[in-house]
């Protein structure tokens, strides 16, 4: 019985490994379709979506199972990209990040209680479509947002809570939204409406933008659902938070001009983000959370020791005890990898595509994914001795 739940529970994480690639390969085809079609030669966007077709290559992707929770034991399957391109256009890397956000929402929920009049509650708001491209349209939400939450009607009745952002497109333009789960006092939907609605008549008017709700009552369309506040009633609440911040297919749907100008960002805007009481205790939890990270660490040091060694022949230290033996560890929390070790700080890409070119810039792509891809694969079968891994390009690796 065990077996056949672990067995389709691995099932699963090959169907999720297989979606990612499809969907990274066509993300990274759809930008390239759209940067040869309109003749743009820019040699970082080329970069870019070089980046992605990589990330979403069959030899990038593993699937292991019987991977072990190090709190409690418990097997589980998982899948995971070994090099990670870090775009915001990739599936695999954005679901990374949603997996992040999910965590941090996690944490920062055990820490919230409730005080008398309070509660969960599950919110979307919206704005009317402003007929913008994406960008533009998002500079429009952002200003809401920030008028919003300057508000003392928001800071009376919204203790804390976290919001991610979502659009759509439809034939007619980009449908952005807010999620909020957040913990509040108990709301007048009507009043909360307009005073949402408000902010969007500010902000509109400041970018020179007609405003109209097409609603019965001439207010923005905003939904609010109480949350019970047990573990299981906020778990839907948090994936629907969490979730993949933008269906990864829609970068296909975008029209040609707005895909160009969201790999053109250079830096993203932060697509999630808690506030308030969610906020208050996330450091201090971080390390007290995390009673492995130190396992991990040592993991982690071996594994640069050992590559010192393959590199250069380097007598191996691997422990260093000086500062357990009294225990204190703590300031090796300060600088924890947070996953595999870089060795040293490597140049960012886009200054070494400036400064180096493309081809070049190809060479090094290729040096570095073979090198991350190795001692990914050293960390995962070191720190999940039991487990068997593979690459979706059919090759099995484990610790041995
Ligand atoms: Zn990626």
């Amino acid at each position: 019985m065990q077996n056949s739940t672990q067995n389709s529970e691995l099932k699963d994480r090959e169907d999720v490994a297989e979606s990612r690639v499809s969907f990274g390969a066509s993300s990274a085809s759809a930008l390239f379709y759209a940067l040869n079609h309109n003749r743009i030669r820019d040699e970082e966007l080329w970069g870019l979506g070089n980046r992605i077709r990589v990330c979403s290559e069959r030899e990038n992707h593993w699937v292991g199972d019987e991977l072990h929770n190090t709190e409690t034991g418990e097997l589980y399957a998982g899948n995971g990209n070994l090099w990670s391109c870090g775009s915001k256009l990739c599936p695999s890397c954005v679901a990374k990040a949603s997996n992040r956000s999910r965590k941090e929402l996690k944490l920062s929920l055990k820490n919230q209680k409730l005080l008398t009049g309070e509660m969960y509650q599950f919110i979307t708001l919206t704005i009317p479509n402003p007929g913008l491209s994406l960008i533009q349209t998002r500079a429009v939400i952002d200003r809401i947002w920030t008028l919003f939450r300057k508000r003392d009607y928001f800071k009376h009745k919204v203790r804390g809570g976290s919001k991610s952002e979502e659009f759509t497109l439809t034939e007619n333009g980009y449908h952005y939204h807010y999620h909020l789960l957040c913990v509040t006092r108990f709301l007048n939907f009507t009043e909360f409406r307009r005073e949402w609605s408000e902010c969007i008549e500010i902000a509109f008017r400041e970018f020179n933008l007609p405003c109209e709700f097409k609603t019965e009552d001439g207010l923005a369309m905003v939904k609010i659902k109480r949350l019970s506040s047990s573990a299981n009633g906020l778990k839907g609440a948090i994936q629907e938070v969490c979730k993949y911040v933008t269906k990864s297919d829609s970068w296909e749907k975008l029209p040609q001009k707005d895909l160009i100008e969201v790999a053109s960002i250079k830096r993203f805007w932060r697509m999630f983000e808690i506030f308030g009481s969610f906020r208050a205790q996330r450091n201090a939890n971080v390390v007290l959370e995390s009673p492995n990270v130190f396992i991990t660490y040592l993991l982690t040091k071996l594994i640069v020791e050992v590559l010192k060694y393959i590199r250069t022949g380097e007598r191996i230290t691997i422990l260093d005890t000086k500062q357990i033996s009294d225990g204190e560890c703590s300031s090796e929390f300060a600088d924890l990898p947070e996953k595999v070790p870089k060795k040293q700080r490597e140049m960012p890409w886009r200054k070494y595509i400036l400064e180096n070119g493309l081809e070049s810039y190809f060479e090094k792509l290729a040096e570095q994914v073979e090198k991350t891809r190795y001692s990914r694969k050293c960390f995962l079968s070191l720190k999940y001795k039991y487990a068997m891994f593979h690459t979706l390009d059919g090759v099995s690796f484990s610790f041995e």
